[in-house]
């Protein structure tokens, strides 16, 4: 019999009932913008900002409009002008070169090793070029942050982490996003907590933090943010910092509370699935597994392999047979964008140079999201389809295309 897969792959659990009680609550108030508060209200935003402050071991949180909006003002905030050149990693989404763009820099790709992290070789040759590496752990998987922040910190290099895919994860016992200056985190549907849209930014530095509440859009309100720098931090530096308009509202936060204090038992669970199909597919013929340093305590919120030596019209068919069967795959080898599988060599603004390391990695690199929707038995199941299908293609003789 062959199986079929019926779940969706973009199908999020629904927002806890909690979390819904505490929105409709907002609503009832009227006061959705963070500073519409009654005398004495912290307000959820500001709830949250301390929550996650607590959460992470940061001084400070400011919560924000997106994930990309988080990474803009922490480079702006950290001092990076027009023109200027920032590192970052070749292998990442669009929203990260994206954040480089908009405040006027342009990006430094560093190559990519098969762990798919930054390659801290090449990163070393590069890291002269630039004062600021703008770190993005994609798909959760973190490089040894020890020897990272050793080339960053020997160079003068400030690094921010782009933690869109590592909140609740960890490097060495040390949250992902505590290394650097600053971690920036999404809050975005398909991330780790979900208010639709949404981002968190947390850093030790009082002057960092207060420049990027000034470009949040603080309106000079800047007392009421009980997870930032005391007010007199301000003093020099609100004339300097435009306003980004990119403020997180009492709705979103409220939605976000409840979901803080469930995130480490979704971390869990999504670990465990990712385990179900990195057992599941061990031995598979053709299938490369991503290796896991023990240091890395990952959130294995998706699942990615490579089919290293397969010519692209064997992974096209591939592909296919698995989204016949109902296994949505993305690959970031497609000589396409499609959908959120974007490639350095897709950004034309970005002017990318060639990164022959990058594109052998990616050349085979296959995707797939984990919602929580799926349960243990569901990942089994997808595992089974995803190693039935590489043996057909491994018993077939090699045709053209
Ligand atoms: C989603 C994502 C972001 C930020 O996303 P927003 O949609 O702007 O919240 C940043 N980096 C990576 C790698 C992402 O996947």
């Amino acid at each position: 019999m062959t199986e079929v897969f019926t779940g969706s792959f973009t199908q999020q659990l629904p927002i806890p009932e909690d979390a819904i009680e505490a929105a409709v609550e907002v609503m009832r108030s009227g006061r959705l913008h963070r500073y519409n508060l009654a005398p004495g209200e912290t307000g959820a935003v500001g709830a949250l900002e301390q929550a996650f402050a607590a959460k992470t071991g940061a001084q400070y949180c400011l919560a924000v409009a997106s994930g990309g909006q988080a990474m803009a003002i922490c480079l702006r905030a950290a001092g990076v002008e027009p023109g200027d050149a920032v590192l970052s990693n070749a292998f990442t989404l669009a929203p990260v070169p994206g954040a480089i763009a908009a405040v006027g820099a342009r990006p430094v790709f560093v190559e990519t090793t098969e762990a798919l992290t930054i390659d801290l070789d090449d990163l070393a040759a590069k890291v002269g070029q630039a004062r600021v590496l703008l770190l993005s752990h994609m798909r959760g998987h973190i490089c040894d942050m020890d020897r990272l922040m050793a080339i960053c910190e020997s160079a003068g290099v400030t690094v921010i982490e782009d933690c869109a895919h590592t909140m609740g994860a960890a490097w060495r016992g040390t949250p992902s996003g505590r290394h650097g200056l600053a971690g920036c985190y999404s809050t975005q549907t398909y991330k780790h907590m979900n208010s639709g849209e949404g981002g968190l930014i947390v850093s030790d530095s009082a002057e960092f933090m207060a420049r990027a509440t000034l470009l949040s859009g603080s309106y000079m309100l800047f007392d009421r943010h009980p997870g930032g720098p005391p007010p007199q931090v301000y003093a020099d530096l609100t004339g300097e910092m435009p306003n980004m308009s990119a403020r997180m509202d009492h709705l979103r936060a409220a939605i976000l509370l409840p979901q803080l204090a469930r995130l480490d038992d979704d971390c869990a669970a999504w670990t465990d699935r990712y385990r179900v199909l990195e057992a599941g597919l061990a031995d598979a013929p053709g299938v490369v597994l991503i290796p896991r340093p023990a240091e890395e305590a990952f959130v294995g919120s998706s699942f990615q392999f490579r089919l290293a030596d397969w010519p692209a019209h064997a992974i096209r068919a591939y592909l296919e047979r698995c989204a016949a069967r109902g296994v949505e795959l993305k690959w970031f080898g497609d000589s396409a964008p499609h959908g959120f599988t974007s490639t350095y060599a897709h950004w034309r603004f970005a002017v990318p140079p060639s990164l022959p390391q990058t594109d052998q990695v990616l050349a085979g690199l296959i995707d797939m999201r984990l919602p929580l929707t799926f349960d243990l038995e569901d990942c089994a199941l997808i595992a089974r389809i995803l190693r039935s299908e590489t043996e057909i293609r491994s018993a077939q003789p090699e045709t053209a295309a």
